[in-house]
């Protein structure tokens, strides 16, 4: 099966700063690839330019084998490419409920939006009338991952889905993400640190200063080789 994303021989960057030199990403219907690196090894980079939030200096990004290079970024997301970036992105002073229902946008009703959020959280049924700035970081991001999934998209781009959080909790977020990709969404995960990603992931790319150094299946040859590639980058 063709892939569903595809970057091909990407580079961009910022100013002066070559941030991806030539970069072959791809990820199927259906498939998790983990996207792996040490710090600024353009990981968030890659991402922002497969959601068409960060253009790319040469190279090509298809979607559904199509061209779709150079494109905006709200044409990707109405398009099916759904970005959930670090940080969680949620609104720190609207209740769980109210961050939810602002997703009516969608043509979605009040009560379609909360359902499809409390059965793959039941924590966010309890949360609900609480602010979101006041959840907890696996909450918030259980909160943001059912924002993006109420926009039913074909790619789920996530950014360091676990970042500070305790391992049960990254347990669980990864449960629901395999689930997702079961239902035939094509899913992207970045992650600094590999071992609850590796667990679940269909294939694995790892990224050091902006190229990819290893492309691959996300088993033991990769975790074995992991701390060198890392240690390259230092
Ligand atoms: P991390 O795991 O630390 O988030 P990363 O692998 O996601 O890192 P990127 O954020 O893609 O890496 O950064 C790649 C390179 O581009 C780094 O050298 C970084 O300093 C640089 N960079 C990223 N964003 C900008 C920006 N807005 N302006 C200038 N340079 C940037």
């Amino acid at each position: 099966m063709p892939p569903l994303l595809e970057l091909r021989d990407v580079r961009a960057g910022y100013g002066g700063i070559t941030a991806l030199h030539g970069v072959d990403i791809s990820v199927g219907a259906g498939q998790v690839v983990a996207l792996l690196g040490p710090n600024g090894a353009g990981k968030t980079t890659t991402q922002k330019v497969a959601a068409g939030v960060h253009p790319a200096d040469a190279g090509r990004l298809l979607y559904g084998g199509r061209d779709v290079t150079g494109i905006a970024s709200r044409d990707a997301a109405s398009a099916g490419i759904c970005l959930i970036p670090e940080g969680r992105g949620v609104f720190p002073n609207l209740t769980v409920r109210e961050n939810l229902w602002m997703m009516t946008f969608t043509g979605k009703s009040r009560e379609e939006v909360e359902e499809l959020a409390f059965s793959r959280f039941q924590i966010l049924k309890e949360r609900a009338s609480q602010t979101a700035g006041t959840l907890s970081g696996g909450e918030q991001q259980m909160l943001a991952l059912t924002r993006g999934l109420v926009t039913d998209p074909a790619v789920l781009l996530l950014d360091e889905l676990s970042m500070g959080l305790a391992p049960l909790v990254v347990e669980k977020l990864y449960e629901q993400v395999a689930q997702i990709a079961r239902d035939g969404v094509a899913v992207l995960v970045v992650e600094q640190f590999a071992s609850a990603v590796l667990d679940m992931a269909d294939h694995a790319a790892v990224l050091v200063r902006g190229r990819v150094e290893y492309d691959g299946p996300p088993g033991r040859s990769l975790r074995n080789e992991l701390a060198n590639l890392y240690l390259g980058s230092a």
